[in-house]
């Protein structure tokens, strides 16, 4: 039985995943972590606001809340030799950096987006970059909840990264909005970011060429689309060897596993 620490368990997130936990029978919810404030009256105590006394070795920590507190989580994780399952958007360099120390000492699952239909985006887009002409214009378009606190989304950097380094283009190709006069460069790509209303997650990429275009879009309509995969990566993590890992390696073994059995 896998033991897991949920950082989060009041946010959106964490109630998916909260709800995903209960029907699995390998995975155990050992601790939900939430600032003091926000732990719902009359939780049970299994809910702590002291991360620290919360992460034994051996427990995989599975944390949605904060870039800060995803730092802080690596570092604990490291520090105790527990497992991680990181999916907080919105982390700057050094937050990124920290992630990475951690995954020296400990396995980390890090994702933008722990959804499956995404990871078939992404395969979809490397396809059809390689069957475009590079004069096709690459747009991405992303809606979200009014309740994110980042943009663009994680998901839409990933997919704009991918789509600049399949051109190779100047990572400064990848941009955010437009506004003002003058034609739009050729070696671009630019993000556009909706926000309100209860959004979960809508993510597409235009491809436009002269006289036709084409969109690959993906809608999570549930958090329970990135719950299971979240799920998928903490039983990895719980037997992998210290290492940054993304969801491409969790599909793999989850693949692998069902092809041998
Ligand atoms: P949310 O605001 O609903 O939840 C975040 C929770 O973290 C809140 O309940 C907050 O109280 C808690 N928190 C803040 N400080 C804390 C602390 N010190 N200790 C413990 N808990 C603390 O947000 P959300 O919609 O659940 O999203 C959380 C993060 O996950 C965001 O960065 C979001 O972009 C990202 N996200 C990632 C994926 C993915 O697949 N990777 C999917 C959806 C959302």
């Amino acid at each position: 039985m896998t033991e897991i620490v949920l950082v989060g368990a009041a946010g959106r997130m964490g109630r998916a995943i909260t709800e995903a936990l209960a029907g699995a029978s390998d995975l155990a919810l050992k601790a939900s972590v939430e600032r003091g404030e926000a732990i719902p009256p009359g939780a049970g105590r299994t809910w702590s606001n002291d991360l620290g006394a919360a992460v034994a070795g051996g427990d995989v920590v599975v944390e949605f809340s904060t870039p800060g507190v995803a730092v802080a989580a690596a570092r604990l994780c490291a520090e105790r030799g527990a497992a991680l399952v990181s999916g907080t958007t919105g982390l700057d360099a050094d937050a990124e950096r920290a992630i990475r120390d951690a995954a020296a000492r400990v396995a980390v699952v890090r994702a933008a987006n722990f959804s499956l239909g995404v990871l078939a985006l992404r395969r979809a887009l490397e396809a059809a970059l390689a069957a475009l002409p590079p004069s096709w214009d690459i747009e991405i378009v992303e809606r979200h909840h009014r309740g994110k606190q980042d943009a663009p989304s994680g998901t839409a950097l990933m997919l704009g990264r991918q789509a600049v380094e399949r051109r190779g283009y100047a990572a400064a190709a990848l941009r955010t909005g437009r506004t003002g006069r003058g034609l739009r460069p050729r070696e671009e790509v630019a993000i556009h970011s909706l926000r309100g209303g209860t959004w979960i997650g809508d993510h597409a990429v235009v491809i436009a060429g002269a006289g036709e275009w084409l969109e690959l879009r993906h809608v999570a309509e549930d958090r329970a689309a990135f719950a299971n995969g979240v799920l998928a990566a903490a039983r990895f993590v719980a037997g992998a060897s210290p290492g940054l890992y993304t969801l491409e390696h969790v599909a793999g073994a989850a693949a692998g596993a069902a092809a041998s059995g």
